[in-house]
């Protein structure tokens, strides 16, 4: 709150454009929320021109905590803004090993694409059918749906694989 204390003075005082960041923000876990919030407070008020998000980890994570940053304030667009839900007593996949797997597979697509993975029939197929493409969970079973219409029914063992097969194949020919 300090840096964004700071940021806002600064902001009133001066009219050079400001890099903004979170000093020393810790480890990716720690690091990721304490940049999001302090990052989303400034950018949410106008505040900075360019930024960069610290961590203890790999440069690479830093990228893509800033970039999922400025995508969830609407700022930018790249790659695959990810929906996932966080079951229930109704999910009978294992969805959250589904979406760990299907998050990391997209995690090099450039191309600005919603994928959705929900876990049951009553409320997954709502995201999935919104999404750009999509999966909703059924019994040891899911459906796989692209913009919005079903495509087929696949075993849930081959869910990962189906899904990543069509968001990879739409973000290659669709450039
Ligand atoms: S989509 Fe289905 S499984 Fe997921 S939280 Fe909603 S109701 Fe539960």
């Amino acid at each position: 709150m300090k840096t964004v204390s700071a940021y806002r003075l600064l902001s009133q005082a001066v009219d050079y454009p400001l890099h903004i960041g979170i000093t020393e923000a810790g480890t990716i876990f720690s690091g990721t929320i304490k940049s999001s919030v302090g990052l989303g407070i400034l950018l949410a008020d106008g505040i900075g021109d360019t930024m960069r998000v610290s961590l203890t980890g790999d440069p690479v994570d830093e990228v893509r905590v800033g970039y999922e940053i400025l995508k969830s304030l609407g700022i930018r667009q790249r790659g695959i803004n990810f929906v996932s839900c966080p079951t229930c007593g109704r999910c009978q996949i294992n969805l959250i090993k589904v979406a760990e797997e299907v998050e990391k597979r997209l995690g090099a697509v450039e191309k600005s694409l919603t994928v959705a993975v929900m876990g049951c029939v009553v409320n997954g197929p709502g995201e999935a059918r919104e999404a750009d493409f999509g999966v909703a969970g059924g019994r040891g079973e899911g459906l796989l749906f692209r913009h919005g219409e079903i495509v087929r029914k696949v075993p849930e063992g081959e869910l990962a694989d189906a899904l990543v097969e069509e968001v990879l194949k739409a973000a290659k020919s669709e450039g």
